[in-house]
């Protein structure tokens, strides 16, 4: 037999595993599990367990209703807020049809179907993010407001402060479920903390990030706060990114590296860059999903607005951060439009599509930005030719309807299913007469 099957059915032996729960996650990056019984989980490797996947947004149409799910046992890890006794272990899975195939609309399958594509020509797919989050004294609002835990800021030493221990104890259930975190430290906003974890292959780090908000879900609820991934949850603070490092690897060697080139980026680094600019427009209603996201995209605080590059330019929505010379290896180009509250298999199944699309075409990498592009006029941004990223969802979805990357890359199921929930969203969002409208408004004309 498979031998990390045989490891996972041994381990639930030896640490006494009562209770096996199976994750997968919708097409909005929402995560679903169930639970079975250890007895079941030799079949369910096998043949996959069976449910109603007509409950799960976007994962069946209603006349196909049932799904299979099938654990992937390199992914097993015990849960470590469940304790030891009677524990509870977690795999997450590949959702299927009911004749075995891979299901169309399974997030997981579409960013696997994208790294098969890379496979191909050669490449494997790194990733780290570093993910912001807001941590508040609960759910509740106060004067409409969430109300942050503290009111700290960017790398505060908090002596005493509810961050610090929260931090802590996430970090080490992460390590605990065999996620490398690489640091944590209190982010700008009051409240609000980033944890950066560790690069991986792409759909571990994907994987990663789901298992990382149950995490910071479950310590929230431990030590009686609240987290949200909220990609803006306070106007005239920063909103939290999920800036997103990649690299492509030729074997061990890192294909974006280059001694002796301008940032030691090579020409397959600058194509993939040059990828990224060029579709960045059309896939941010799945990077940015929320109608909440463009308060972020355009409340400056750091956020990128404008589809420019740089090295040191905290403007630029792609930048090519310096490293250690020798260290080519860590040679990688960071996205920071995405946000934290997006479905990672997907945002990572479209960036890598996009990068990979700059190296199929030989696209040409524009000249950096070296001036911060906020603080320009729109005719000087014009004159370069630097364009803005959608303004709101709605722009965004009028985008993406028109993409062919997007269309081919998430496959017609989940493209149209995207399409109709954002333009839900953005529907629900008009019909709203908000207490912004009535100040302005009300005493009019
Ligand atoms: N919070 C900022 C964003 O939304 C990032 C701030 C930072 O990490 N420098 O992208
Ligand atoms: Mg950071
Ligand atoms: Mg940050
Ligand atoms: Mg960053």
């Amino acid at each position: 037999m498979d031998k990390q099957r045989d490891f996972v059915l041994r381990t639930i032996e030896e640490r006494g595993v009562k209770f096996v729960r199976l994750w997968f996650t919708d097409v909005l990056g929402t995560l679903k599990s169930v639970a079975i019984a250890p007895a079941e989980v030799e079949g369910a490797f096998n043949e996959g367990i069976g449910i109603d996947g007509s409950a799960i947004e976007g994962l069946t149409r209603s006349y196909e209703a049932d799904v299979l799910v099938q654990p992937d046992p390199a992914t097993f890890q015990i849960l470590p807020w469940r304790g030891e006794v009677d524990a509870t272990a977690r795999m997450f899975c590949d959702v299927l049809t009911p004749d075995g195939q891979p299901a169309v609309a399974d997030p997981r399958n579409v960013l696997k179907r994208v790294l098969a594509k890379a496979a191909d020509q050669g490449f494997s797919f790194y990733t780290h993010p570093e993910i912001e989050f807001y941590l508040l004294k609960s759910s509740e609002l106060v004067d409409g407001r969430p109300v942050p835990v503290d009111q700290a800021g960017y790398f505060d030493n908090v002596p005493g402060g509810t961050a610090h221990d929260f931090r802590r104890q996430s970090v080490r259930m992460l390590e605990d479920l065999g996620i490398s975190v690489e640091f944590s430290h209190h982010e700008v906003g009051p409240g609000q903390n980033e944890i950066d974890l560790r690069y991986a292959d792409a759909l571990t780090t994907a994987d990663n990030i789901m298992t990382f908000r149950a995490v910071i879900k479950e310590v929230a609820i431990e030590q009686g706060v609240y987290a949200t991934f909220m990609p803006k949850p306070l106007a005239g603070h920063p909103g939290s990114g999920m800036h997103t490092h990649m690299s492509l690897f030729e074997g061990d060697t890192n294909a974006f590296h280059e001694p002796g080139a301008q940032y030691q980026l090579s020409r397959i680094g600058r194509q993939f860059i040059a990828g990224l600019l060029t579709h960045a427009p059309e896939i941010t209603a799945v990077t940015n999903q929320f109608v909440n996201s463009y308060k972020r995209l355009w409340g400056g605080d750091e956020a990128p607005s404008y589809v420019v590059w740089g090295h040191n330019n905290r403007s630029a929505l792609v930048r090519v951060p310096l490293y250690k010379p020798g260290k080519g290896t860590s040679a990688r180009v960071e996205y920071r439009a995405i946000d934290s509250a997006a479905n990672p298999y997907l945002a990572y199944a479209l960036l890598l599509a996009a990068g990979l699309k700059g190296i199929e075409e030989g696209y040409e990498l524009p000249p950096e930005a070296v001036e911060d592009v906020w603080s320009m006029t729109d005719a000087e941004r014009r004159a370069l030719g630097y364009k803005p990223l959608p303004a709101s969802l709605d722009r965004a979805v009028a985008l993406m309807e028109e993409s062919e990357l997007v269309a081919e890359t998430l496959g017609e199921r989940v493209f149209n299913y995207v399409l109709l929930n954002k333009r839900k969203d953005w529907a629900d969002y008009r019909d709203q007469v908000t207490p912004y409208e009535l100040e302005k408004n009300l005493s009019l004309l």
